[in-house]
């Protein structure tokens, strides 16, 4: 008897860039999907049973309406796209008895002071931390913090809203700024996110990103990004990201390790993480890990086994099918997350033809349009678009995308 195909419910927040990689990764693997998301759709009339609206703040209430939702139509795996997403999809798992994160270890890792608590408590090397209340004096906390500090939101991403100090008047300004962010409609978190943000030890060193997977609890390293441009503040925009890492073997076996061991002081035992982390002569310290894969459009970077893309492994590790290899490419490959010059309107951008043909370049999307809003960190989230690159060697792609982007020029009002 022919089995049926696997139906699997992705939940796609509305500013996700990862719509079509996700999609066109179900169709390669003949998955049919389910996608939810926010805002209900023009087309959800036409395709209720493809499409569904969610809110994605309300987890119980997500889990309820799947729950009436797979009485129907039976659903054999939920993925998370994007941090917005990872709590509810373990809220709906645990509803539907799917092999998942727990919904404390999904929390745990959303919420940065739970993540901080829980990591330093299991003696994962962490900045030190200190939660201040948004109501209180920031004057006051500013005479008792050490310097440099950073000041960070609870739960925002992409580097929203995250803020180094270096004396009290510094901090007190970024405390207000923080503020105001958290005022913003589309930042307003909620729950104690909305009363207070961390303080922490500014952390010097250089970064590093791991992709990984999780599989019955156990981590699979699937890619290690060096950051070759350095992340001293006051903001912390992310640009080039490369892989394989430079840092000597050993140090990179113990930044895994570090990272193995955050991943249980969490309880994450299943799906993809996205970990930062920053080493300097006192090890590795880790900033983050997320239960999700690498954001923007940074996974069109890896490639593995015969050509699999990051979310065909993803999606086949949800539904429980064996996974090909978990080995990536050989060769190096890297993007730029394009940084954003200064605030204004998008007027145009030129070069981009020229920096595509820059040896090694693979592609340049540009992802903002003429005429949109372009808002620099600490307040903005976007990019203006990305660049990848391959080559032999990780130098040669660092190079190829300094070069290439080298020739863009935004024209911004
Ligand atoms: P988000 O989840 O918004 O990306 P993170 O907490 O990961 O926020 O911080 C974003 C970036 O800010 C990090 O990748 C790092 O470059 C910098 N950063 C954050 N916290 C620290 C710290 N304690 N010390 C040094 N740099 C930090």
């Amino acid at each position: 008897m022919p089995t049926s195909p696997s139906r699997l419910l992705l939940l796609l927040p509305t500013t996700t860039y990862r719509t079509e990689a996700f999609v066109d990764a179900a169709s390669k693997l003949g998955v049919d999907l389910v996608c939810a998301s926010e805002r209900p759709s023009s087309l959800q009339a036409l395709v209720p049973e493809s499409l569904v609206t969610l809110d994605f703040k309300d987890p119980g209430a997500s889990a309820e309406t799947i729950a009436r939702f797979a009485r129907r139509r039976p659903i054999d795996a939920v993925v998370a796209v994007d941090d917005l997403t990872t709590v509810v999809a373990a809220a709906i798992s645990e509803r539907l008895g799917l092999k998942a994160n727990s919904l404390p270890a999904a929390a745990a890792a959303r919420d940065k002071l739970t993540m901080r608590r829980s990591l330093a408590s299991a003696g994962v090397p962490v900045p030190r931390f200190r939660l201040v209340e948004l109501a209180d004096d920031p004057a006051e906390h500013a005479e008792a913090v050490e310097y440099p500090c950073v000041l960070k939101p609870l739960t925002l991403s992409a580097s929203r809203g995250v803020i180094r100090a270096n004396d009290a008047r510094e901090f007190v300004a970024a405390f207000r700024r923080i503020s105001a962010i958290l005022e913003q409609g589309d930042a307003a978190p909620v729950g104690e996110a909305r009363r207070a943000l961390l303080v922490e030890e500014f952390v010097p060193g250089r970064e590093v990103a791991l992709e990984g997977l999780l599989v019955g609890g156990t981590l699979h390293v699937l890619a290690l990004f060096d950051k070759p441009d350095p992340l001293d503040g006051p903001f912390f925009e992310e640009t080039i990201y490369v892989t394989p890492s430079r840092l000597p073997g050993p140090l990179q076996d113990r930044i895994a390790a570090v990272a193995r061991d955050a991943c249980s002081a969490l309880g994450l035992t299943e799906g993809p993480i996205h970990a930062e982390l920053r080493i300097n002569d006192r090890g590795p310290f880790v900033l983050e890990v997320a239960a999700r894969s690498i954001g923007g459009l940074c996974a069109r970077t890896l490639r593995f086994g015969t050509g699999l893309s990051l979310e065909e492994l993803i999606l086949c590790h949800a539904l429980g099918r064996p996974l090909e290899s978990l080995e990536r490419e050989r060769r190096a490959a890297g993007v730029m997350m394009i940084p954003i010059p200064r605030g204004g309107r998008l007027v145009g951008v030129r070069g981009a033809e020229e920096a595509a043909a820059v040896d090694a370049i693979e592609e340049v999307a540009i992802t903002m349009h003429p005429g949109q809003e372009v808002v620099p960190l600490p307040e903005g989230w976007q990019y203006l678009g990305f660049i990848f690159a391959r080559a032999e060697t990780s130098a040669a792609v660092e190079g190829a995308l300094r070069e290439a982007h080298a020739r863009l020029h935004f024209e911004i009002e």
